[in-house]
């Protein structure tokens, strides 16, 4: 048995326009199973007849199914999934976003190593440094999300990795990835990103020589805020290291989940192109807005790194901050409660609008300079107008 539940010549190897792979890579082919789905695998346990079939099975656990927390034949069709369209070696399904990451970390970082890492970080990823790559006795720098070839001054003798996420997920600042790859190239530096915002339909890291691309699954991939999955996709050169250190730590995706995560693939295009129309409908209309400073979205040139986001992604997705004009602490807590639509949570990437506080003063470099209050808005698959007018009554409630 292959990945999908197929023999390895039953799965279709599909190239083309990334739309037309979502729902065409990992499927059953050839393999006189009928349904459209690859059969949803839920194991433990494997069992084989002979020593022999059991013995070659333990030489290549990862593609055959051998023991649970190795994978079962959905996790390989999502995995497989995953690579494709990231256009990576190989990708590994963990238990979140946060395992995919910290794993990710472990695999390349031993006692004494240096490791560079963007301060607009996803704010878990940062108390991970600080706290356990800190006692195994790695030292992290964080950098200003604005450095592209400016990183070289900060690079050390011992600096082992550089991880990115672009943009970030509160302000929203876009990174000059090519400069990054090409003087950590330079100095055989490996490379990791975040990029959970992006999906791979709107930036595919790998083809600009990231060696790591990660994703929180759990937002736009499972997509419909019902499951917790990361997702790592790696270059041949990073995937045994990655590999390895998802097994030591037990990191293994759920099956459900890994299924939720196929199945989100499938209509991830159609959902993120809505997710963009209206984002970018509603964070043009916020501008203009005489209650909003300023408007966070990479797509317009208010944001910092917006020329970054020109030049390298496919398109934009429906999560962006606004900062409020108004300074009173008040005004924000007038605005998010008046909301009717979006209602207050943390995550994004799911079908309902969300709305959410940000504190990016806790950000040091640079220190943030404030013009009001920011807010996040995650931007669902509900009506533009009703969501316009939503925001619009909130707004006169400042
Ligand atoms: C949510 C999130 C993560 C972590 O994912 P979990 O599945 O919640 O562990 C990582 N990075 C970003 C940008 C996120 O938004």
């Amino acid at each position: 048995m292959g990945p999908a539940g197929g023999s390895a010549e039953g799965i279709a190897l599909v190239t083309g326009k990334l739309a037309t792979t979502l729902v065409s890579t990992a499927r059953p082919r050839g393999t006189g199973i009928t349904s459209v789905n690859p059969p949803l695998v839920r194991a433990s346990t494997f069992v084989f007849d002979t020593l022999a079939e059991f013995e070659r099975a333990a030489k290549t656990p990862f593609d055959v199914p051998f023991y649970g927390r190795v994978g079962t034949p959905t996790t390989f069709a999502f995995e497989e999934a995953m690579a494709e369209i990231e256009g990576g070696h190989r990708a590994i399904a963990t238990s979140s976003g946060v395992s995919a990451i910290s794993a990710t970390l472990l695999a390349f970082l031993r006692q004494g190593d240096h490791l560079l890492v963007v301060d607009t970080v996803y704010e878990p990823v940062r108390r991970f440094c600080n706290r356990a790559l800190t006692r195994m006795g790695v030292e992290t720098s964080f950098y200003d999300p604005a450095l592209g070839a400016g990183l070289a001054d900060l690079i050390r003798p011992n600096t082992r990795l550089i991880y990115l996420e672009s943009p970030g997920s509160g302000t929203f600042d876009v990174q000059d990835v090519p400069a990054i790859v090409a003087l950590a190239q330079a100095r055989g530096i490996r490379t990791a990103i975040d990029n959970t915002w992006a999906t791979p339909l709107f930036f595919r890291p790998l083809e600009h020589g990231v060696d790591v691309s990660i994703h929180a699954a759990t937002k736009y991939i499972v997509g419909h805020s019902d499951a917790m999955l990361g997702v790592v996709t790696a270059n041949a050169d990073s995937y045994d290291d990655i590999r390895r250190a998802t097994q030591d730590l037990g990191a293994c995706a759920g099956i459900e989940e890994c299924n939720l995560g196929l199945r989100g693939l499938r209509t991830l295009g159609v959902r993120l192109k809505r997710h963009e129309e209206t984002g970018l409908t509603l964070a043009r209309w916020l501008a203009g807005r005489p209650e909003v400073a300023r408007v966070l979205h990479p797509a317009l040139p208010s944001c910092p790194g917006h020329e970054y986001w020109a030049r390298d992604f496919d398109g934009a997705a429906g999560l962006f901050s606004v900062e409020l004009a108004s300074r009173d602490p008040e005004a924000k807590r007038r605005f998010i409660d008046a909301l009717q639509h979006f209602r207050i949570g943390f995550s994004w990437g799911g079908y309902e609008s969300l709305v959410l506080p940000m504190h990016p003063e806790s950000r040091s470099l640079p220190r943030w300079q404030a013009l009001g209050p920011v807010v996040r808005l995650q931007i669902g698959l509900e009506d533009a107008d009703d969501l316009q007018a939503d925001l619009e009554q909130a707004l006169g409630r400042i």
